[in-house]
């Protein structure tokens, strides 16, 4: 694995793509199907995500978006130990007032080992990569971007309700990650993260890691290092690429350049939190009203919650 990293090094890793810019290469095949031997269902995080959607464009201060919290908040708070609510007041560039809520579900909450993993729960209020101005002025369905990662961490709850982690496990459901504009320069993005990177669940707060999983329910999966990541964290990169090899998912994960990405990792590592991201930003529907259930797969939502299961429960 460290040869693989150096190997990146050497034949050189383009940076400097923001999230919202272009794409990267297109990706080849997914994954082959491997019996998953972690009890995360890809099916039930299917599900999750679908009801998001089905609530609408989870757009701050929006009626949907009031329902999806407070439906992710009663989900959590049956499956982990205990789940705190972040509620907040963002004022935006123009003025406004956005009520925002970031959501942590916590597992073995008095363990000091932690993992923290995070996702934006939020979806984006314009689609500015559509072809047509109607469209351009219409929400995201955020099925990949917004309601990808919490379907999976619901069916994570599922899996860490059955079998308990060997560290404590903080789930982060960030809000306002894709309000505004990425920039640069960036004006009300990553919001919820920067507030929880202010706010941290106690002073000493320091997880062992942290991984951001976003945009991780593509059908034609697959995801490169993120490199602000492999600059910043390249031992969480290891482990993380490591254990999706050892799962049978070395076609998905791969060990290539994705460029710079500008998410909720971001706020974190500036607050010197060992935090990756796990994204494939190589996804057509992005930022337009595509970005629908029928662009995301219960297998690829299965590949990735493997992963995520097996590094908190294996030993
Ligand atoms: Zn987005």
């Amino acid at each position: 694995m460290l040869f693989a990293l150096g190997l990146c090094l050497i034949v050189g890793c383009k940076g400097g793509d923001a999230k919202e810019g272009n794409a990267a290469q297109r990706s080849g095949a997914a994954s082959s199907t491997v019996a998953s031997s972690t009890g995360f269902s890809g099916t039930a995080a299917y599900n999750y995500a679908k009801t998001q959607v089905d609530f609408g464009p989870r757009v701050p201060g929006s009626p949907a978006a009031k329902k999806a919290g407070d439906w992710i908040i009663q989900q959590m708070r049956s499956r982990a130990d205990t789940v705190i609510v972040q509620s907040f007041t963002h004022t935006t560039a123009d003025g406004k007032k956005l009520q925002l809520r970031n959501i942590l579900a916590r597992f073995r909450p008095n363990l000091n080992e932690r993992v923290l993993y995070l996702t934006h729960w939020d979806s984006r209020p314009i689609s500015e990569a559509a072809t047509t101005d109607a469209e351009r002025k219409m929400p995201v369905p955020g099925a990949n971007d917004g309601a990808s990662g919490v379907g999976m961490f619901v069916a994570l709850g599922d899996a860490l309700k059955k079998t308990k982690p060997n560290v404590g496990v903080d789930l982060l459901f960030t809000d306002g990650e894709d309000y505004g504009q990425f920039g640069p320069p960036e004006v009300d993005v990553l919001i919820g993260s920067k507030y929880f990177a202010k706010h941290l669940p106690s002073p000493d707060y320091k997880p062992i890691y942290g991984v951001l999983w976003d945009m991780i329910g593509d059908k034609d999966l697959r995801i490169p290092y993120e490199m602000l990541s492999f600059q910043q964290a390249p031992e969480v990169v290891s482990r993380v690429w490591q254990t999706a090899a050892d799962l049978g998912y070395s076609d998905v994960f791969v060990q290539e350049s994705g460029g710079d990405v500008t998410d909720d990792h971001v706020p974190l590592l500036n607050a010197g939190l060992k935090v990756i991201d796990v994204i494939d930003l190589t996804y057509p529907p992005h930022h337009t009203p595509n970005d629908t259930m029928d662009k995301i797969s219960a297998k690829s939502l299965a590949t990735v919650g493997d992963v995520a299961t097996a590094l908190v429960t294996r030993k």
